[in-house]
């Protein structure tokens, strides 16, 4: 039992040692990218950060890039610039990127907290000015949590 309490640790530590090392827009883009098909609409020009390469075989590679971490999402269209025959899309990371092994399951949840704790100076100082303004000017400051459940009375009879 201390083993693996020691090995959680331990892969908590390194997890960390490696969250330091990630560059603030990775952070944010590890749980949204700024893409560039996001933006496009039907009808007009299409965003900027978004190209089609031409391959020697005929196909076309369609290529986004994020607009704030430079990672690339490509597509392969099929022969002749097909788009009914799209590939599902691969990722090239910037020189930059610091990949996280698997091992460590950093999946959204966890950048979103490492957006908080790097924000976290910014965002005390707001909730800080928030309570004291409700404070000042007396208003209760409302719980905005999920409602609590509402007793079930039972109502039924045995049949
Ligand atoms: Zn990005």
């Amino acid at each position: 039992m201390p083993t693996k309490l020691r090995a959680v640790g331990s892969q908590e530590q390194e997890l960390r040692a490696l969250l330091n090392e990630v560059p603030d827009a990775q952070v944010v883009c590890r749980t949204r990218h700024d893409w560039p098909f996001d933006k496009a609409r039907p009808g007009r020009v299409l965003p900027r950060g978004i190209s089609a390469r031409p391959q020697a075989d005929g196909t076309a590679l369609i290529v986004e890039t994020c607009g704030r971490c430079g990672t690339e999402r490509r597509y392969l269209t099929g022969a002749g610039g097909r788009l009914d025959e799209i590939s599902t899309a691969r990722y090239h990371h910037p020189a930059d990127w610091v990949k996280i092994p698997r091992e460590f399951r950093a999946g959204p949840r966890v950048f979103r907290r490492e957006q908080f704790r790097r924000l976290e100076e910014q965002l005390s100082v707001l909730v800080a000015r928030a309570v004291a303004q409700a404070q000042a000017e007396k208003v209760p400051v409302v719980c905005q949590g999920p409602p609590p459940v509402p007793a079930v009375k039972f109502q039924g009879g045995i049949a």
